[in-house]
């Protein structure tokens, strides 16, 4: 062996160890967070910003908690535009971004590295896609944006402002239904090609209706923003399938049952159970 070859050996044993070592040491800080779950006050924020959590039996609202630990340790939360993060706001956040991921069993926003949170709207340049394609380069005001897997960003004023009754406007659950959708390419973790299949097809033929009652003017149960592509329907209809359960399994049942099947999870059994 050359020196030049044992050199380039030992440099890649090295960087193979430091991966070894760098994952070893994450999954103990994981086991550690979700072990150790929130403290006495952490809890309560995510009582008042979750009612969800009161209503849900208790098992799950102990795991829900264990998440919000776990993500609230391993998740950088940067302030931007002056905004400045506190403990409340970062269990605000990751609570509501858990509820999502709480009847998996995989482990919590894997990829995510960063959340990123602007006091209010936010303007992103650069081009786009608009509505029947056209492409242009005005800038967007946005209330939050999750283009990758590495980060979310959110515009706190619009966290701030969830939860009027009858509204389904959660601006949390819909970031994190797109990076949910992006993680796992457009059918959100549902195994094996047939359920694919078949959720894409229930997800069209709901959108198509959408888009006909809404172009005729009629009331649709979801926010007409939903029929803009597959995307933004799947985060519209998460928003509502998490903070309008009851009145979304009376509207729209079939979709409902789907995305009980997606998120594995029954809101709507969690307010007849807490009467
Ligand atoms: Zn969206």
């Amino acid at each position: 062996m050359t020196p030049g070859i044992a050199i380039a050996l030992a440099g890649g044993l090295a960087i193979v160890a430091w991966i070894a070592a760098r994952s070893f040491l994450a999954a103990r800080l994981r086991r550690a967070l979700f072990e150790n779950s929130l403290d006495a006050v952490a809890r309560d924020a995510l009582a008042r910003w979750l009612p969800q959590a009161e209503r849900m039996p208790a098992a799950l609202r102990d795991r829900l908690e264990r998440l919000t630990a776990v993500f609230v340790g391993e998740k950088a939360f940067a302030g931007c535009g002056g905004f400045q993060v506190t403990p409340e706001t970062k269990v605000a956040i990751a609570a509501q971004a858990c509820l999502l991921v709480l009847g998996r069993n995989t482990h919590v926003y894997d990829r995510l590295h960063s959340v990123l949170v602007y006091p209010s709207q936010f303007v992103v340049p650069g081009e786009w896609h608009g509505e029947d394609g056209v492409v242009t380069d005005e800038p967007r005001v946005l209330a939050g944006e999750s283009w990758d897997v590495s980060r979310v960003i959110l515009s706190w004023e619009d966290v701030d402002s969830r939860g009027d009754p009858g509204e389904a406007y959660n601006v949390v659950i819909h970031e994190f239904a797109h990076y949910l959708d992006h993680e796992s390419g457009g059918a959100p973790w549902i195994g094996g090609s047939g359920a694919r299949q078949r959720w894409l097809r229930l997800l069209d033929e709901e959108l198509e209706r959408l888009r006909a009652l809404a172009e005729s003017g009629e009331r649709t149960f979801l926010d007409p923003y939903a029929a803009e592509d597959r995307g933004e329907f799947f985060a519209v209809a998460s928003e509502a399938f998490f903070e309008e359960p009851a009145a979304f399994a009376r509207e729209l049942p079939a979709l409902y049952r789907a995305l009980a099947g997606v998120y594995r999870l029954d809101p709507a059994a969690w307010i007849r159970n807490g009467g």
